[in-house]
Order: C-alpha cells, then structure tokens, then sequence
C-alpha cells in the first residue's frame, strides 16, 4: 500500500489515478487546505474503466501529524510514500515566508521523522524546478548549484539537503523528483487544476479567455528573451504523474536507492507563447496587461530530463504545450466542482 500525501491536490490527483491504475492501493492524506475532496472521488470514478485498480480512502489530515501517521501505519502497510503535500505559489512565499517553511519544510520533517519511526524506508519527494534560482545554464542539469530565488524553492531544498541524511543514517531510500511547470489536466476530463485562490499561468489565461477573470497581467516584458517574457518548461501533469511510478517502482525494485531527477520537455516556452496557445485554444484572441516582474522569478528554467530517461525509462506522452493547454481548456470548461 502506497501513501500519498496531498493526493487530493491538482498534481497529486493525478499522480493517485496512476499509481492506483497501476494496482497499487493508495491511502490519501490530505488536510484539503488546497486540495479537493471531491478530487478523490473524481478518481475512483474514473478508475472504474480500469481492470485492477487498486482501493483509494481519504484520510483528512496534516502530513506532519505524527499521531496520525502513527495510526496510519499500524492500520496499513505502508510500503511507500509519495510526499506531495506542499503550498507551490512563488508570489505567496515571498510575503509569508513562515507559511512555507512551516508547511513545507517543518511538517515534511515530521513526516520523515514519523516514516523512520515506522519503518517505512521508501520515499518519493515533490520538489522543484525552483531549488535552482536563476540558472547559470540552460537546460538544467541535476547537478546544478542550488540556489533558490525564492521562499518556495527554499523550503523544498532545505528538505532535499536533509535526505541524503536519512539515507545514511535511518536507511530512507528516497528518490526526488524536481518539476519544471505542471500544466494540464487527465484526459478523461475528470480532474485537473482547481485552486482557490490561482496563481498560475495556464488556469490564469484560460479563466480570463472563459470571461470569468476581468483582467489578466504579464509579470514583466522586459526580460532578456526572444519576446522579453519569462521562457518556462511546461509538462504535462499526466507525465509527470507516469514519472512518480516509475520512481516508486525503481524504490520497490532496490533499483534506486538515492537519485534526484529533473522532470521538463526541455523546451522553452515564454508568457506570449502560452497567451497565444490558449487563444488557439479558444478560437479568439485575448487582451492583456502588462505588469511589473514579479518577486522571485527567474527569466529561464528549462530542463535536462535526460537522467529520468535514461534510468527510470520516463517517456512524456504530452510534450508539445498545445496539447497541455488544449486538456487544460476542456478540463476548464467541463469543470463544476464545488469549493471544498
Ligand atoms: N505569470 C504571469 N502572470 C500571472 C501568473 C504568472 O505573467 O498572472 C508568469 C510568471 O511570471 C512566470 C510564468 O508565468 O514567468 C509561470 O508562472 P507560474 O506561477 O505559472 O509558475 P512558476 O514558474 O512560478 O512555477
């Protein structure tokens, strides 16, 4: 049985369909302060195409409550765990800083202090393409300096620095998974991205071209790229969800005992090319603003995904950022969850 911390959230939803599709039972645990409750049942609905799905349940709660995970372990045995739970809004860590690493950072270090506590020595970390901060070179390898440029990023790599700790002194084998930009939704149309408060770029632009935001700013045209906007390196949330079962199968397997890796297309793409995307998407053009940089953002972050394709055999299905906007847009437009 495999743990999966923020399994209700956008990314997580995704990454819960794959690995239960693939057999696995799934235990949720999710506090639903950005996750959905009706995400997990998006899931076992969608999952009733599959010939042996494993079980999901819901456990609503922190991923750093102790007692809890306590509890969870006596009932379940827990073999992995996917550690997602996390808030991943650049803007937002550089106002309130305490807010991240005391989500982020503290309640992951209960949870690795809970897991070595129960014995439960595979993990598979949520963390991100923001550790490495304005790049000395792109695309991005691994073994780049990490130097966050902003609070989110910062929060995730104390934790990424505290594992090879883990490793050497309570055994954890751990691998983690760095994602360049999240974006769009499973091809059922069932889940995708809903926050309640959103602050990124794709659900951004489509929620103004759908009329239900007045306004929708460019942070920044000033920067040195092909169109002065900010180049990103978009993937598919349904390939990022394929890669968290291979790394939890490489764990299971004792292929993998310790590994960081990057997870992008490898292929730029700037804050005009995503306007232009959702417009084609759509079928009429947009009007937008132009406003200041935003704190934190680096110009380019483009990845070097070569090591999860050469060891973990990670193939995207979805590289091309039409068809990552294109899922977003229906998602959007079949979407009708209530808030949770
Ligand atoms: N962005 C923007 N306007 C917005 C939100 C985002 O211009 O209202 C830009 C942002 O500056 C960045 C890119 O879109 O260059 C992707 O931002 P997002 O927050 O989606 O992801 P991040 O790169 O921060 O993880």
């Amino acid at each position: 049985m495999i743990l999966i911390t923020g399994g209700a959230g956008y990314i997580g939803s995704h990454v819960v369909k794959e690995i239960a599709a693939a057999g696995f039972d799934v235990v949720i645990l999710d506090n639903l302060s950005t996750g959905n409750r009706v995400a997990a049942e998006a899931v076992r609905t969608l999952l009733r195409d599959y010939d042996g799905a494993g079980q999901i349940e819901l456990v609503i709660g922190d991923c750093g409550n102790e007692s809890l995970l306590d509890q969870i372990c006596r009932q379940h045995p827990i073999d992995a765990v996917i550690h997602l739970a996390a808030f991943s809004e650049v803007g937002e860590s550089m106002r309130d800083a305490a807010k991240y690493f005391s989500n982020n950072t503290a309640q992951s270090i209960y949870l690795l202090n809970s897991l070595k506590r129960n014995r439960v020595d595979k993990l598979v970390f949520s963390s991100t393409a923001a550790v490495y901060g304005q790049p000395l070179r792109n695309p991005i390898p691994e073994e780049h300096p990490l130097q966050p440029s902003n609070v989110y990023g910062l929060s995730k790599m104390m934790i990424e620095s505290m594992l090879p700790r883990y490793r050497v002194n309570y055994g954890l084998n751990y691998i983690s998974l760095r994602y360049f930009n999240a974006a769009g939704a499973d091809a059922s149309g069932l889940i995708g991205e809903k926050h309640r408060q959103e602050s990124h770029l794709i659900p951004l632009v489509i929620l103004r071209a759908m009329g239900r935001r007045d306004r929708f700013t460019i942070f920044g045209d000033d920067y040195d790229t092909y169109d002065g906007t900010c180049l990103r390196d978009y993937i598919h949330v349904s390939d990022l969800a394929q890669a968290h079962l291979l790394a939890l199968q490489a764990l299971l397997a004792g292929n993998v005992r310790e590994r960081v890796y990057n997870l992008g297309n490898g292929r730029p793409h700037s804050v005009r090319e995503v306007i232009a995307a959702v417009e084609q998407a759509c079928g009429r053009s947009l009007t937008c603003d132009i406003g200041p940089r935003r704190l934190g953002d680096p110009s380019i972050l483009l990845a070097s995904s070569q090591r999860a394709v050469d060891e973990l055999g990670w193939k995207p299905q979805y590289p091309h950022l039409q068809n990552i906007v294109d899922s977003a847009w229906r998602w959007h437009r079949l979407e009708n969850w209530p808030e949770s």
